[in-house]
């Protein structure tokens, strides 16, 4: 958090900074056909980036003066594997912090090896269910439970051989109809695997399927109350505490809130939302944007610089959300980023003085 701080208060100032973050999307391809997947309702915005596209973006960024980079599960990463482990290698060879988001069916031996060796940071891997028989059902391909309890194994048995802590690992449960009653057994599988943190994701809906799994109000309430009580027991870290939080808001009031917490709020502190200030997310076709929820954009990574990107093509999404003004795709945004820009301008209003 502090160095994100540090590079926004320089903004505050007047000053210009580098991105903090870069978030890659490698692919939207995937081997596994979750019922609540977004794959689902999207279409393909066109032909992915090439390798050498991919490199130069690392580095560029890298030289800019990214310090995270993550890979999240847009499609599975491992699909380009071979890519996958050259970019992670590359970050972690510059010592900045790494994180990837994996269903964990694709990493083999060697893979384990070479992520364990090369000290990647963390390790995001969904499973949505302690048994075969419920994961696979919501994954859509059987054996894929299977498979990724043996990623796990092996990725914990090289960091025993080579004695590193590193990666660490994270669990992402879906809250969904065909979980809900195994939250807890969530928490002892994770556990019982070495996860450092079981975070429970509620399911965004894209299609039928995952409206249909969707759950909501007092029953998913009472259950994660239990799970909360249930993971301090256990002393297994969770998101639970922070979901009980977010779902005291409504999320159709969400822009109502937005300009209500800015009353009062001068200069910079009056931004309607700072990802554009730290963060720069590429997707699989080469567009950049702000933030996970943008889509598509009219810059692409192959036709300019990053540099170019961050410090001018960058300013027309600053400038809007600095004068009030939502971008287009804000209408999808969440509670989780009203809350994040929340604490950031509490931190920010703590180190300007204000
Ligand atoms: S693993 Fe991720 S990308 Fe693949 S189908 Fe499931 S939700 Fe979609
Ligand atoms: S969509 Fe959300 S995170 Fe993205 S710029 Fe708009 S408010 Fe910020």
């Amino acid at each position: 958090m502090e160095e994100r701080i540090e590079r926004l208060v320089k903004w505050a100032r007047g000053e210009k900074a580098s991105p903090y973050t870069l978030e890659l999307n490698l692919t939207k391809k995937c081997n596994l056909r979750c019922r609540m997947c977004w794959l689902r309702g999207n279409q393909s915005n066109g032909e992915e980036m090439g390798d050498e596209d991919v490199k130069r973006v690392i580095r560029e960024a890298l030289d800019l003066g990214v310090r995270e980079v993550r890979i999240p599960g847009s499609g599975e990463p491992f699909m380009r594997k071979k890519l996958l482990l050259e970019v992670m290698e590359m970050v972690k060879e510059r010592k900045a912090k790494g994180l990837v988001i994996t269903n964990g069916t694709l990493i083999e031996d060697e893979d384990a090896r070479r992520i364990v060796e090369m000290g990647w940071d963390i390790l995001t891997i969904s499973i949505d269910g302690p048994r075969e028989e419920v994961h696979d059902s919501i994954r859509g391909v059987r054996g894929a439970f299977r498979r990724t309890m043996e990623a796990i194994k092996r990725i914990n048995e090289w960091k025993k051989k080579m004695g590193k802590e590193k990666p660490v690992l994270r669990m992402n449960v879906i809250l969904a109809k065909d979980n809900l009653s195994m939250l807890k057994d969530m928490l002892k599988l994770g556990k019982r695997l070495g996860f450092s943190e079981v975070l429970f994701q509620p399911i965004t809906i894209f299609s039928d399927e995952g409206r249909k799994m969707h759950v909501e109000g007092e029953i998913l309430e009472k259950v994660l109350k239990e799970v909360e009580i249930e993971a301090r027991k256990l002393g297994v870290e969770t998101n639970v505490q922070r979901l009980i939080e977010e779902r005291g808001f409504d999320y159709s009031e969400i822009r109502r809130l937005i300009f209500e917490s800015l009353k009062g709020k001068e200069g910079f502190l009056k931004t309607l939302c700072f990802e554009p200030w730290y963060n720069m997310v590429i997707s699989p076709e080469g567009f950049a944007g702000p933030c996970a929820v943008f889509g598509r954009s009219e810059i692409n990574v192959r036709d300019h610089s990053l540099r170019e990107i961050w410090f001018n093509l960058f300013e027309e999404y600053r400038e809007k959300l600095k004068n009030g003004k939502f971008l287009e795709f804000c209408k999808n945004c969440c509670v989780p980023i009203f809350l994040e820009n929340q604490r950031i301008r509490r931190e920010l209003e703590a180190r300007l003085n204000v």
